[in-house]
């Protein structure tokens, strides 16, 4: 069902605009608005226990778990002086959460201004231009142009370093390193200034990060994660499932990253691919990740680990085309489904009984 645009009120010059966090890909959003809106950014804060609880307690019950979490970062922005929210929907029922968010902080009394991008079309640059342009009448067409291409390409390094990282730190001597030059790796690029700037920052990155020694063994346990957009691609809602299947010495891959999603996320091309687990898009990135796990079954990985939100319909409906995949081609996957209750100690349990099942096989096979 298509969202219904509103209209929306032009910004005051001194607007202090926020967006919830989503692994690190705000420093892209505090580019676009300070470099493209020449508006202030309040950078919204790490997200914590806190982040959580205050925004289970003022969600619905029943709502997935990425929406409590950006009600609760909306709540820490406020506090940080946000007085402007932007909210981007997606392709599920986010698309309609904006307006439940700021129905909520009505009625908690704040006093905030609410942008919602949800009927934005995400394969058409334009319709966000046009949006922007409501935002900001007097809106520098060259200027915002080209905040927004270096945002974009701020994205695609952040992805290519992450994912670069994902696969090296099983087998670094000192996992602290990487995340010594990750922190440094985000906070350079926070600062970047031009397309020419991003490159060198990413090119000298990835030179450091190869450079550090690594000890792999010829035939590693391979690990491809799939699952639900939010969860999967922020590591704070997954409780940093590749940091800890990386400690135990695996190599994990994820496809599903903003760039993929960008570039490569075709529903209709991926349906003949897919075509003997599904007919149908059931939305959200289901495809996604039906199509991943079916590349990762047919390239021998050891394992599937499927991550999503409780509650999170599309990616539901994905499971049973897992479990088909699961039998035809004899690959392990763990379902893992988080929400505000998810418990520490149990998810660790249930990763290294994976891990031990999955490494147990291997030696059996080799
Ligand atoms: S994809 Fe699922 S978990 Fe994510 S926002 Fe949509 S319904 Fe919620």
């Amino acid at each position: 069902m298509p969202v219904t645009r509103t209209v929306q009120a032009p910004l005051p010059r001194d607007a202090k605009i926020s967006f919830p966090q989503f692994a690190s890909y705000g420093i892209a959003m505090e580019h676009l608005v300070q470099r493209g809106l020449d508006m202030a950014f309040v950078m919204p804060p790490r997200m914590t226990r806190r982040t959580l609880e205050v925004g289970a307690r003022y969600s619905p019950d029943s709502v997935c778990a990425p929406f409590k979490l950006n009600l609760g970062c909306f709540l820490e922005c406020i506090e940080l002086g946000a007085d402007t929210l932007i909210q981007t929907g997606g392709t599920c029922r986010l698309g309609y959460y904006g307006e439940l968010h700021e129905q909520i902080l009505r009625d908690l009394g704040k006093d905030i201004r609410f942008v919602n991008f949800a009927a934005c079309d995400f394969s058409n640059p334009k319709t966000f231009v046009d949006e922007f342009r409501q935002l900001k009448p007097d809106l520098n067409l060259k200027r915002f142009t080209a905040a927004a291409i270096q945002a974009v390409r701020m994205v695609n390094a952040i992805d290519e370093v992450d994912a670069l990282i994902r696969r090296r730190i099983g087998f670094v001597g000192d996992p602290s390193l990487l995340d010594h030059i990750h922190g440094r790796w985000l906070e350079q690029l926070r600062h970047a200034d031009g397309l020419k700037q991003i490159e060198q920052l990413r090119r000298s990155t990835i030179r450091t990060i190869e450079a550090l020694p690594i000890d792999m063994p010829r035939h590693p346990i391979r690990v491809g994660i799939v699952g639900e957009f939010f969860t999967v691609m922020d590591p704070f809602s997954n409780h940093e499932i590749e940091r800890e299947l990386g400690r135990m010495g695996v190599l994990v891959e994820r496809w599903m990253d903003i760039s993929n999603c960008l570039y490569h996320y075709r529903g209709r091309k991926m349906l003949p691919r897919i075509k003997g687990y599904a007919h149908y898009d059931m939305g959200a990135t289901a495809m996604g990740t039906i199509d991943a796990a079916l590349r990762y079954a047919k390239a021998g990985f050891d394992g599937i680990i499927h991550v999503k939100s409780a509650g999170c319909t599309p990616e539901i409906d994905a499971i049973p085309a897992l479990q088909n995949i699961s039998a035809d081609y004899r690959i392990p996957i763990l379902y893992l489904s988080y929400d505000t209750q998810t418990s520490e100690a149990g998810l660790q349990t249930r990763l290294e009984a994976f891990y031990d099942m999955i490494s147990m096989r291997k030696e059996a096979q080799q």
